[in-house]
């Protein structure tokens, strides 16, 4: 059978452009070389809790449209993301508030917290951040830099905090109110039952073949479809022939714990260097849970090789360059579109995601 697409990735692209194409009477495949589906929002169920087996996931929209799309295929929970960070035998609220401040410096009023930064900010000389360093100096001043920013950036991403771009600390609200919420986008919550379900939705009645590698795939059948979607690395798709691009990998060690409560909340970071993981995540905190036992899952962060999974792209400039000549390749493949975190190498959250895949499918599927 020939299809009209062959789409690489069951991930959240793949499968919202899979679900749109056969919407408008396209026939499509969809292979993943995982043997399940649903790319990284995959949840496994253990001991009746949802755990997010690559990474906490919490949907997070200020779009609209996004936010309805999502939510023809599930109903989401009232969860407010609010992690706490540990540095040594400290603990803060997190995003960068008044809590923060508060107990960082004994103090109760956003003016004095201001003034307190300021005093910071000025000693530094900072005139235009150049990187991920500067810009957080000059948002939060030099304690909150040296205990809540330094160490966990330098973990996550391998990098001193003056070679990384300032777009990433940029994700992370800063306010002078006393308010834990990690995003200040309009919409959020986590799926009711899992995201791996929303996967099925979207790929109900369509093809699938897990276990199913593209690069062997396509040699035995090389006129599968008339179009590809490909929505894995885009450098290995090219046989790497321009040099690799950096990713950066996580190991979870996921534990059972005979408790039905460890840490009190689900996201909990440790920000100083010396604990080896960036963070521990406590997943039945995502749905209020009620379960007898627990499940926590630690992140050790590290650099990408071969056989490892490619979780985040790093955006750097040398990285971004190569990414640039890799894009004119693609764009030179009229039947290949590449698509998501992997095909775009961009460090994109779930809504952008689905934002990006339905521009193309506007595009695409006329
Ligand atoms: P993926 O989900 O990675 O899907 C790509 C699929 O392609 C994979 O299943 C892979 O197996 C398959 N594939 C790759 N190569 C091949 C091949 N050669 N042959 C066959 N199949 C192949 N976003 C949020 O909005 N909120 C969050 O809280 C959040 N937390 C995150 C935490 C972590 C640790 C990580 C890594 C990401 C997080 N994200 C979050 C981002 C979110 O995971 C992504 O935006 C989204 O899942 C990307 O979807 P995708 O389809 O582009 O990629
Ligand atoms: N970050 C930090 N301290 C924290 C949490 C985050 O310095 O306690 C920085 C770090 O550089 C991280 C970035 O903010 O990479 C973005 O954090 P986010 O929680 O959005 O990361 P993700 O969930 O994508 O891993």
């Amino acid at each position: 059978m020939k299809y009209n697409y062959l789409i690489v990735g069951a991930g959240l692209f793949g499968s919202v452009f899979a679900y749109e194409a056969k919407k408008k009477g396209k026939t499509c495949l969809v292979i993943d070389k995982r043997d399940h589906i649903a790319g990284n929002i995959y949840c496994e169920e253990i001991e009746g809790i949802n755990v997010h087996k690559y990474g906490a996931h919490i949907f997070h929209t200020s779009n609209k449209k996004v936010w309805d799309y999502i939510n023809q295929f599930a109903e989401f929970n009232n969860y407010i993301n609010s992690p706490v960070a540990v540095y040594k035998d400290e603990l803060y609220n997190l995003p960068f508030n008044m809590n923060t401040f508060s107990k960082m410096w004994g103090i109760r009023t956003p003016q004095e917290a201001k003034e307190i930064i300021q005093k910071q900010i000025a000693e530094l000389n900072i005139t235009e951040p150049k990187n991920l360093e500067e810009q957080a100096l000059s948002l939060a001043g030099t304690d909150v830099y040296e205990k809540l920013i330094k160490g966990y950036t330098e973990k996550q991403w391998g990098r001193p905090c003056t070679e990384l771009p300032s777009f990433i600390i940029k994700r992370l609200p800063f306010r002078f109110i006393y308010d834990n919420n990690y995003f200040n986008d309009r919409y959020q919550g986590i799926p009711m039952g899992g995201y791996t379900k929303i996967v099925e939705k979207m790929l109900d009645g369509i093809d699938v073949k897990t276990n199913t590698d593209y690069f062997e795939f396509i040699k035995e059948n090389p006129d599968i479809a008339e179009k590809t979607v490909f929505t894995g690395m885009i450098d290995e798709y090219f046989g790497y022939k321009l040099g690799a691009l950096e990713y950066r990998s996580v190991r979870f060690e996921t534990e059972v714990l005979d408790t039905d409560n460890y840490q009190g909340n689900a996201v909990v970071n440790y920000t100083d260097r010396e604990v080896p993981y960036t963070r521990i995540i406590e997943h039945k905190h995502f749905e209020f849970g009620k379960q007898e036992k627990t499940v926590i899952s630690r992140e050790y962060s590290s650099e990408w090789h071969q056989g490892m999974e490619p979780y985040y792209p790093v955006n750097d400039d040398k990285n971004n360059t190569l990414f640039d000549e890799y894009r004119k390749l693609a764009d030179q493949e009229k039947d290949v579109i590449f698509g998501g975190r992997l095909g775009n190498y961009k460090y994109y959250d779930m809504d952008k995601v689905i934002e990006a895949a339905l521009e193309v499918c506007e595009k695409e599927l006329v």
